[in-house]
């Protein structure tokens, strides 16, 4: 695996250290290439058959989709109903996914959860079920050679930045890197239902540093401060995802000091149906 390089950013006058994981590849990027890890190192002929479920417009699940077209496996990918507006306009992630060949199947509301947990029973030699998120037991690997990677890097900073949707990445982060402070934030629910998910995974290490803010926001909606942190890192030569990023960028900058190197987790090529949403209400100048 190449390593990915770290770039410098400039922002209100502050230098921050970025660890380029979203140059990997248009798709398949950032942490759920890690993720993935142990998955991309199996050979194709090993598996038939990868299954996972989750969002419509899921950074994972567009990255599980490339994974499986390079590989030759077929991809089954489960979800709630879509909307009607989504059945009419299919972009962004999901019809990249499509195009990759993902074959997708809609689930009732009421029986989804039931399911979601019934599918592991449909795992043998050869399918591999991807819990939400890009969740598999085996993400732990490729994070492992993600931590590696960064302290062969020696980045000349004191902390470590990533977002947090499962918070698989910033728990296996602090974790293996306990010499730097790993700071991240809830993109979808609070403190508490995030530390609720990250005690699934073990003793949520001491250096984990969970930054709040105090407006509560809703994951993937659009909301004005965001584009606007989005367009600065853009001017400052690096665009970010707007999903995960902006509510971590806008903590950073007021409630720490230090030099940071920010994990850039990719998802920029789902931006294309978040800037739509935003340029309807009316955030983009
Ligand atoms: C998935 C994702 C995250 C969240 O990662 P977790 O390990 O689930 O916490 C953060 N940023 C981006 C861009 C992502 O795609």
């Amino acid at each position: 695996m190449q390593k990915t390089p770290i770039s410098t950013l400039c922002l209100d006058d502050r230098e921050f250290l970025i660890k380029r994981d979203d140059l990997f590849d248009e798709y398949l990027s950032g942490n759920k290439y890690r993720k993935l890890h142990k998955l991309l190192q199996t050979p194709a002929d090993k598996l038939d058959t990868i299954i996972s479920y989750g969002g419509t417009q899921s950074n994972a699940m567009l990255s599980i989709a490339a994974m499986c077209q390079q590989k030759g496996w077929k991809f089954i990918y489960y979800t709630k109903p879509l909307s009607q507006h989504q059945k009419q306009n299919q972009d962004g992630n999901y019809a990249q996914a499509l195009r990759f060949g993902m074959q997708h199947k809609e689930i009732e509301h009421e029986l989804y959860r039931d399911y979601v947990a019934s599918l592991r029973v449909l795992q043998d030699e050869r399918s591999f079920i991807i819990h939400q998120g890009g969740a598999v037991d085996e993400a732990v690997e490729g994070l492992e050679v993600l931590a590696d990677e960064i302290r062969t890097q020696n980045p000349q900073c004191d902390a470590i930045a990533t977002p947090s949707g499962t918070g698989t990445t910033a728990f296996f982060l602090a974790k293996h890197l306990s010499e730097f402070t790993i700071y991240t934030t809830p993109s979808v629910g609070d403190k508490s239902y995030l530390l609720e998910q990250m005690g699934a995974l073990g003793k949520v290490p001491d250096n984990l540093i969970i930054l709040e803010s105090e407006k509560k926001y809703h994951f993937a909606k659009p909301y004005r401060e965001f584009y606007e942190i989005y367009e600065k890192l853009l001017k400052s030569g690096i665009e970010f995802d707007l999903l995960y990023a902006p509510l971590l960028w806008k903590l950073l900058l007021e409630q720490t000091q230090e030099r940071i190197l920010y994990i850039h987790s990719g998802g920029v090529f789902g931006n294309t149906t978040m800037l739509e949403r935003y340029k309807r209400k009316g955030f983009v100048r």
